[in-house]
């Protein structure tokens, strides 16, 4: 899931400080979960806005914010405000945010959350970043943990000289991942991967922006 916080209060008040009626959009998917896009959420932020003189002339949360077609679909019930809103705060993820841009295209939208990244919840409103979108995965070799995010230095081949007693040395705190790797490739009896060489990965298939499609039919023009 896509990790975001919420931006500080007065600088998001701060960007929003020429309009006066608003429309809140959330997201029921990430951003939900990480309490920024929820109905709850929605309610603290419409708190919030009119405290400081603003109008909430409505709210949704859609199924899927960065789902643009699915979203607009929805959106049409709520013609009526979103008409008359001045501006669309978007409380979802920086694509959730760019989808409100696409479907409004005469009107401001402002984030309320900052995008932080791909990673798992894994206690309640704790999240762990586990993927950078490398666009090339190598986890297959490295017993399905990945050094190049959870590396701070995105080493392939086993720790740097820094670890000490199994911590890193960029952040003590945390385990080094090619001791984690380490570990549970002895687990799983494959310590005999480890022996093999992980070449240099290839930085291109992160070259932004990127553009696929699933569909056979516009496989050819999502690769131009
Ligand atoms: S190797 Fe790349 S795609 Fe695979 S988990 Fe790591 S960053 Fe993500
Ligand atoms: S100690 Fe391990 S995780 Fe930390 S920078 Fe070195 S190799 Fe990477």
């Amino acid at each position: 899931m896509i990790i975001t916080k919420k931006k500080d209060s007065k600088d998001f008040l701060e960007s929003v400080k020429k309009h006066k009626k608003m429309f809140l959009m959330g997201c029921s998917e990430c951003a939900s979960l990480c309490g920024t896009g929820s109905d709850e959420a929605i309610q603290e932020m419409k708190e919030m806005l009119e405290a400081d003189g603003k109008e909430v002339l409505g709210s949704m949360v859609p199924k899927t914010g960065c789902q643009v077609l699915g979203t607009k679909k929805e959106l049409k019930a709520y013609k009526e405000a979103l008409d008359e809103a001045d501006c669309v705060v978007a409380m979802s993820c920086g694509a959730g945010t760019q989808a409100a841009v696409e479907l409004f295209d005469d009107k401001a939208v402002y984030p309320s959350n900052d995008s932080m990244f791909l990673g798992n919840m894994t206690r309640f409103q704790m999240f762990d970043e586990r993927c950078s979108l490398c666009g090339e995965c190598i986890i297959d070799k490295t017993a399905g943990i990945c050094p190049v995010t959870n590396c701070p230095k995105g080493l392939l081949n086993g720790p740097c000289g820094g670890m000490t007693d199994g911590n890193c040395e960029v952040s003590s705190d945390i385990k080094c991942v090619w001791v984690k790797i380490y570990e549970r490739q002895k687990k799983l009896d494959s310590l005999d991967e480890m022996k093999e060489t992980i070449e240099a990965k290839d930085w291109s298939a992160s070259q932004k922006p990127r553009i696929i499609s699933t569909r056979d039919k516009d496989k050819e023009k999502a690769a131009k």
